[in-house]
């Protein structure tokens, strides 16, 4: 094997031409220098468009772009001239180079590598195993997925999508993100939502992609309604259960808090009235709790119990979520309805109607004010949700799918580019297929 074709095994290139190599600061830090250019034919083109140009000056001298550790994790870099090209619809622009994508700093198999690593482990595994920090993992992902949207028929024959926005920052910074409901798969992803951001996903729909919608669900809010009349007037809306249920979760959580502030209250007026505490333990008979007390004890970290699907709680929960019932009717109230409404998702379609009319006049009658007006709601949506249950959106699919999304966001913290965020999505839960270097293509699950 001659020293060039070594070379290029090491580098994982095969389309150049070895020119030198060496060891660098072979004491301190050892980093293989691969000298090379493009053989003739892959030289003077357009870095973005590829096609023959002119050569146009020097461009900004000697470049470097990182390929993959060797040995005892020694780096390796491919070096080469960088000059500058004149095309006709680009301009100025930097030579293509077979060995990377315009604009990186790294070779096509670093940056597979470290993309495919980014979709299977964590954040810190794949900066601390490449030795690249998290943010420049950022545009490799979004050059790769750029590369994989080719070709893709993503938006042929959707029948049911799911559209939905997804806050990614503190401070009310949302994306609008479009299902399908029969992949699973993410089909379109935006920054910003309301009218004007989902508009623009319709637009990017031929009429017969649009005719083919039959059904759409979403959160209920007012601006899918309308965008999606508009698009697709021929498409059922629904609502996604589980935005259903959350409204009813955070009604009960409201309840609980008011019990609990209620319940610390009537505990330290009782306190207040048996005058100044001794110092130290209390003695024998003195320890002994009052009913608001105990009630105040109870309701300490209720959050959890009354909140969780009830089958998910553990025993100890379960126990917990018996006595909190048990102490406050106005919680267990509250709770039951909680579950009445989720238990609707999972009856007969011809049933969910009455159903629903029978938990509106339980919620009415409830005397508390915030289910009061939660029924309203649910009557304002009726329609949509028994169409949910009609057309059998399934609640566990459309939940994992958003549970999924929302990992990623968490995975892509320290983006500084919202672009790459959508990319890492579309990567992550697009059904996109992903090559690792000399391996065959995956399709990311
Ligand atoms: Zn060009």
């Amino acid at each position: 094997m001659t020293i060039s074709s070594l070379a290029k095994f090491i580098a994982g290139v095969k389309r150049m031409i070895v020119e030198n190599v060496e060891i660098e600061n072979p004491e301190t830090n050892p980093a293989n220098i691969i000298s090379v250019r493009p053989a003739k034919r892959d030289s003077c083109r357009c870095g973005i468009c590829g096609k023959k140009c002119s050569r146009y000056d020097k461009g900004s001298g000697r470049r470097r772009w990182r390929a993959m550790d060797i040995g005892n994790c020694s780096k390796v870099y491919l070096e080469s001239d960088s000059p500058r090209v004149w095309c006709k619809e680009h301009g100025a622009v930097v030579q293509m180079v077979p060995w990377a994508r315009h604009g990186s700093k790294h070779t096509r198999g670093f940056e597979d590598t470290a993309v495919w690593m980014s979709l299977h482990l964590s954040r810190k595994a794949v900066s601390e195993y490449l030795r690249v920090s998290w943010d420049t993992v950022g545009p490799m992902v979004s050059r790769v997925e750029k590369e994989t949207r080719s070709g893709d028929k993503r938006f042929d024959g959707l029948v049911k999508i799911g559209i939905d926005e997804t806050s990614y920052k503190k401070g009310h910074k949302y994306i609008t993100v479009v299902i399908n409901h029969d992949t699973n798969a993410v089909v379109w992803a935006a920054k910003g939502f309301g009218k004007e951001v989902l508009e623009s996903f319709f637009k990017e729909l031929t009429p017969a992609q649009r005719k083919s919608i039959q059904l759409v669900s979403g959160d209920g809010a007012r601006w899918i309604k309308d965008t999606v009349a508009n698009y697709c007037p021929q498409a059922t809306f629904c609502i996604d259960p589980f935005h259903v249920v959350s409204w009813c979760e955070e009604v009960l959580d409201t309840v609980r808090k008011q019990q609990w502030k209620e319940a610390r209250k009537k505990a330290a007026e009782e306190n207040k009235g048996k005058g100044k505490r001794q110092r130290g333990r209390p003695k024998g008979g003195s320890a002994e709790k009052t009913a608001a007390q105990k009630e105040a004890e109870i309701m300490k970290n209720s959050k959890y119990p009354l909140l969780m699907n009830p089958d998910h709680l553990s025993e100890s929960y379960q126990a917990k979520l018996q006595q909190i019932l048990l102490y406050d009717r106005r919680l267990a109230t509250a709770y039951r309805l909680k579950e009445g409404l989720r238990a609707i998702f999972h009856l007969p379609a011809e049933e969910v109607r009455p159903a629903l009319e029978k938990w509106r006049r339980r919620a009415w009658s409830c005397r508390i004010p915030e289910f009061v007006e939660l029924q309203r709601k649910i009557k304002r949506h009726m329609n949509a949700i028994v169409a949910t249950v009609t057309h059998q959106i399934s609640n566990a699919r459309v939940e994992a799918a958003n549970n999924k999304i929302k990992l990623t966001i968490r995975m892509a913290y320290g983006f500084r580019n919202i672009n790459n965020l959508i990319a890492l999505i579309y990567l992550r839960c697009g059904g996109r297929v992903i090559y690792l270097p000399g391996r065959a293509p995956v399709k990311v699950t």
